[in-house]
């Protein structure tokens, strides 16, 4: 028998402080400038430190594959676009596509798709206006002369292409066209687009500050949040806790919503406000409470939609929330933001494409059993063909920002810690090359985390070293067994050369357990996550299921009704073959008792809508009155129901494997 050491880990707090990311390439100094800014939790790390490998690296190729490596080819808005000197849109969709294909293309070390991506960023930096200004100065799609919304996408992009190439013209050019925004600002405070989403240039002016020492950045950003619209005082005093109804303006918009999440994050930095640092917990669990979803995400097509599950979530918000929890646990050291941001990425982002990425949705919903133009729709104000796979169904924002999904998940994996240590943040196999005290230190996450349990990190060093680790513990997890025969971990004053580490009663349930562990050589952590079925409770008392940080959905067979050609690819309806108006007989008290769980082999793509990783088994009975209204399933009937229908066994898949599908369930009365 090996010895088992049973610990109680005290969650790792307080990290020491640091400026935010030094983000030095490659460098490992230590920022004595004056603190400006409030120290920060985790650094992250440069664009290409982390790299995609398995199962991610296959879901990335396919990205590349899809839209997102072919839009320059045919679609006019990036092909013409007045960015490139040509006379199609010349306000935000080249933004939000180099905002996301540098990170694809760098990540995939995709030569090919570098090399396209350049001329972009070369006409870009080499048309800079004398005063600063860059890009166009309003286009022939009426969007007015200097208005500074584009440019927040458009900074995020050129921050990541100066990580990823060095390019020396990046942050002079940064540098420059703040200097006008400045000036712009000044002459005409933010207004529309960008008055809500001032966290998200403000997240640039720090980069800038970080990079180069310059605090007038860091004034800009201030600047810019005495203009914003006020997110906190809307979350202190919510009032949208329903359908928005007939006025539709931008505090109850999806996408300003999403990227909100980080306002208060982000704004904290610069004022040390403790509300500000922990507003996104109080705006989650509003959220949660008003428009939730079993997803994780909030309903908004296009306003917030209320807690009905047949209501639609745009992907443009999607990623723009996976982006604002990515930018947070920096800054607040939280481990339950990686449990969201997993379950965002690995739900509500592959669920919301066709599975080869050639098609996506504008909306999806959870209770999805239909994709179909309607002439009549449940949605706030979206169009009949929101929820079409295409090129660019009800509008093409989300055409253009899908991009940014995987990218930057990959690349906010893992971070380093203000205690000279790597944390992971979200788990997935990748490798980072990074420097730790000045040392080249290679991290390989070998896994196929989500669909199974186990995870090895591989921690491979120069020289003998000592320096901590952190994995996130999820909420989920009742157990989390680590198994580092070869390691010595310094736990508390004892030194422990740990055969099975075995840490239960983590307090609180999500946090980091911290492994400062001498290394030398290659030595590897094999992590166990128990994953217990958990029930999500939803609207009219419905029920979904959830174990890990996967979500689970009735397969409903699907027939794909091609609607439109596009210059490559085409636009898609998608329509039932299969019964989906179940109610699950299901123990709410003790779910596991109701559902067995099978792995199968992982397809290429992983979430693919004809290969499951892994499926649960359930039983249910049809109910007959539960049928299609306005183009979508109705609302689930209230819990408990009755059927006399026979007893039918289910079959329920990841939710980001399915095209058509039931997430949140009625359940059965018992008879
Ligand atoms: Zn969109």
């Amino acid at each position: 028998m090996r010895p088992t050491i049973w610990l109680t880990v005290v969650l790792l707090i307080g990290l020491a402080s640091g400026a935010w990311p030094s983000q030095l390439k490659g460098d490992e100094q230590t920022d004595t400038r004056r603190p400006v800014l409030q120290p920060v939790s985790f650094r992250p790390l440069a664009l290409g430190q982390i790299k995609p490998s398995g199962w991610l690296r296959e879901q990335l190729k396919t990205q590349a594959a899809g839209l997102s490596g072919h839009l320059d080819e045919f679609w006019p808005d990036i092909k013409n676009s007045a960015w490139i000197g040509g006379n199609a849109e010349g306000w935000e969709r080249v933004p939000y596509w180099l905002d996301g294909i540098v990170p694809l293309a760098y990540l995939l070390d995709d030569q090919a798709l570098q090399a396209r991506i350049r001329p972009f960023i070369d006409s870009i930096l080499e048309h800079q206006h004398p005063d600063g200004w860059l890009g166009p100065v309003g286009d022939t799609a009426g969007h007015q002369p200097y208005d500074v919304w584009p440019l927040f996408p458009l900074f995020k992009a050129l921050t990541q292409c100066q990580e990823a190439t060095g390019d020396p013209r990046v942050v002079p050019a940064l540098l420059r066209c703040a200097r006008k925004i400045d000036q712009v600002i000044d002459q005409k405070p933010l207004y529309s687009w960008a008055k809500m989403r001032a966290a998200d240039f403000a997240v640039s002016m720090v980069w800038l500050y970080a990079r180069t020492g310059e605090t007038w950045p860091l004034e800009l950003a201030r600047k810019a949040f005495t203009q914003r619209h006020e997110w906190r005082a809307q979350f202190d005093n919510f009032k949208f806790t329903g359908k928005t109804q007939g006025k539709f303006e931008l505090d109850t918009h999806g996408v300003n919503t999403g990227m909100a999440l980080k306002y208060g994050g982000i704004r904290y930095l610069l004022t040390g406000d403790a509300r500000d640092k922990n507003a996104i917990f109080s705006m989650l669990d509003l959220l949660d409470k008003h428009h939730g979803q079993a997803t994780g995400i909030f309903t908004c097509d296009e306003h917030l939609a209320g807690r009905s599950p047949s209501q639609g979530t745009e992907l443009c918000t999607v990623v723009e929330a996976m982006y604002s929890l990515e930018a947070l646990p920096a800054v607040t050291g939280d481990a339950c933001l990686g449990d969201r941001l997993e379950k965002l990425a690995f739900n509500a982002l592959p669920a919301t494409f066709k599975k080869d990425m050639t098609a996506h949705q504008y909306d999806q919903q959870c209770n999805q059993v239909i994709c179909s133009k309607e002439s009549e729709h449940g949605y706030v104000n979206n169009g009949p063909d929101s929820n079409l796979y295409g090129l660019e169904p009800n509008f093409g924002c989300c055409t253009a920002n899908l991009h940014q999904g995987w990218p930057k998940l990959t690349s906010s994996l893992w971070m380093k810690s203000s205690d000279g240590g790597l944390a992971a943040i979200a788990y997935a196999p990748c490798v980072v090359e990074t420097r730790v005290q000045g040392k080249p230190v290679k991290v390989e996450v070998t896994t196929d985390y989500p669909f199974r349990d186990t995870i090895q990190i591989a921690v491979t060093v120069p020289e003998p070293m000592s320096f901590p680790i952190h994995l996130r513990q999820p909420h989920w997890t009742e157990k989390m067994e680590i198994k580092a025969p070869d390691v010595e971990f310094q736990i508390g004053k004892a030194t422990i050369r740990a055969n099975s580490l075995n840490m239960v009663n983590v307090e609180p349930p999500s946090g980091y357990l911290d492994f400062p562990g001498k290394w030398s050589g290659t030595k590897t952590i094999s992590l166990s996550l128990t994953m217990p079925v958990r029930l999500y409770h939803g609207f009219n008392d419905s029920v979904a299921i959830e174990r890990g940080p996967l979500v689970y959905a009735l397969k409903i067979g699907t027939e794909w009704k091609k609607v439109k050609d596009n210059p490559q690819f085409a636009d898609w309806e998608v329509l039932p073959t299969t019964p989906w108006n179940y109610a699950l007989q299901i123990d709410r008290e003790h779910p596991e008792r109701s559902l067995t769980f099978e792995e199968r082999p992982i397809g290429s793509p992983p979430f693919s809508a004809q290969a499951f990783p892994v499926i649960a088994r359930v039983k249910g009975r049809r109910v007959a009155d539960w049928k299609i209204a306005k183009g979508a399933a109705a609302p689930p009937p209230s819990s408990l129901v009755k059927s006399t229908a026979p007893l039918e066994e289910l079959i329920l898949i990841p939710y980001g494997c399915t095209d058509l599908r039931i997430t949140e369930f009625p359940t059965l009365a018992r008879r």
